[in-house]
């Protein structure tokens, strides 16, 4: 089929490599050109495993191609998919202008019948005012679906969610842009869910809330171990043994960041705010979140005394492994808040460098993982790369000043940083 994607970032190009990967013939549409003359040229401007391979593989064979042109991407594409950001507000409402902008972009353009795809996080009811508004901007009669059609992928294993999802949901209205939709995605092989419009939209915002709500869970049952003694560890082994509960997303640690868990709660806030029901418990959550970084950092002031000029090593930067995005990253603000408070630090991650080094230069990046733990006072553990599992963890103790290491995402089993002489602190253990 062909298939447009309008948003090049971390799901609308990974969406359109995987589509073109399937054998569709997809455009990718972004109205950032430096992005697009980077993905002509064969550079990625993401980290995600396997992505830069297949964009290759499939332009090569002519069935993904980039432009910043909305009109050539409408042109090409029976389906036109909406990949655009869906920022949070400063009172945490969505700012949806722009999928307002691009609904306005395809309306002017559009010459005959196609199926438009919300993908982008929206609230419930969006999907009806990008109808009004293609109703409102579109020249003459032209006809259209709109669908939404909520992406489920995980940063860091984009790739793999996208080729073997759970499920695909599917919300529309109407019999015509359900065929098609269940075309676009029959050579997946997963679960197709249809449903109505409004309740794919709400489908999504109350995934991540409930995946957000199980990690604030396990971080409150994290500081009732601290307290008693017990070992999180083992108490989430044992309650994700239990096929109700499960056991992922029951890792205690500095808490939940990124692009999409904090901006999508508190927009769930609101949004049932907006409809009349005040949402107590995920503020809840909201609270547990913010005060887990809190915690830690108590932590870590207990047992140093003070931060002002002690050297800090720091691993980790991205707000989860295997991926370069730093939006929202715990990890950034655990670096801030340490210099704040006078820390000397020297920071390093695998693939979020680059990010980092551009948003917040203030922030002392090396090259070298081995650089941070040298002459450091204490070291401490902001992602879970299992990169930094795999290090000379002796050599490193032989390089510090003091070994001392807090562990922020339980990376390290403490048993064996004991053994290798190390002060090591994690969270609920
Ligand atoms: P992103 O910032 O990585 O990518 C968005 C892209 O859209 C950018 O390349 C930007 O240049 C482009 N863009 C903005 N306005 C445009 C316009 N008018 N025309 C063409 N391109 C335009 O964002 P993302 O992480 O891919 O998220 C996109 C949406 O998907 C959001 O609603 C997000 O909540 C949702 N989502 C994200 C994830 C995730 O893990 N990142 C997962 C599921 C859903």
């Amino acid at each position: 089929m062909k298939l447009t994607i309008v948003g090049s970032g971390y799901v609308g190009l990974v969406t359109g490599t995987c589509f073109a990967e399937v054998g569709h013939h997809v455009t990718c549409v972004d109205n950032d050109e430096k992005k697009v003359k980077q993905l002509q040229d064969g550079i990625i401007p993401i980290y995600e495993p396997g992505l830069e391979t297949l964009v290759r593989k499939n332009v090569q064979l002519g069935r993904l191609k980039f432009t910043s042109s909305i009109a050539e991407g409408v042109e090409n594409g029976d389906v036109i998919f909406i990949a655009v950001p869906t920022p949070p507000q400063p009172d945490g409402s969505v700012d949806l202008s722009y999928v307002e902008k691009v609904a306005r972009s395809i309306a002017e353009v559009l010459t005959g019948y196609r199926v438009i795809v919300d993908k982008s996080t929206v609230p419930v009811k969006t999907g009806e005012k990008v109808a009004e508004t293609i109703r409102r901007y579109r020249k003459g009669n032209v006809e259209f679906d709109v669908v939404s059609n909520p992406e489920f992928l995980r940063e860091g294993s984009a790739v793999a969610d996208l080729m073997n999802p759970d499920r695909i949901v599917i919300g529309t209205n109407g019999e015509r842009s359900a065929a098609i939709m269940k075309e676009v995605y029959q050579p997946f092989n997963a679960p197709i869910m249809v449903t109505d419009l409004n309740s794919a939209e709400l489908i999504k915002h109350a995934s991540n809330s409930f995946l957000a709500l199980k990690i604030s869970y396990i971080n409150a049952v994290a500081a009732i171990c601290e307290a008693s003694g017990a070992d999180i560890g083992k108490v989430a082994d044992g309650m994700g043994a239990d096929k109700r509960i499960g056991r992922d997303f029951l890792y205690a640690g500095l808490g939940y960041g990124g692009s999409c868990f904090p901006k999508d709660l508190s927009a769930f806030i609101r949004i049932s705010e907006d409809l009349g029901y005040s949402f107590g418990l995920l503020k809840e959550v909201e609270r547990i979140n913010a005060d887990q970084l809190d915690r830690f950092l108590k932590k870590m002031r207990k047992a140093l005394w003070v931060f002002r000029d002690k050297k800090i090593g720091q691993l980790g930067l991205a707000f989860k492994g295997n991926t370069d995005d730093i939006r929202s990253s715990v990890g950034i603000n655990l670096a801030l808040k340490m210099m704040e408070e006078g820390a000397i630090l020297k920071a390093f991650d695998p693939k979020a460098m680059e990010k980092c080094a551009i948003s917040y230069p203030k922030i002392p990046l090396v090259e070298d993982p081995y650089e941070v733990a040298k002459d450091a006072d204490a070291l401490v553990v902001a992602t879970e790369w299992n990169d930094f599992k795999e290090l000379d963890w002796l050599k490193i103790k032989s390089l510090m000043r003091t070994p001392l290491v807090f562990d922020g995402r339980n990376l390290l089993i403490p048993e064996e940083m004991k053994l290798l002489g190390f002060e090591y602190f994690s969270v609920g253990r």
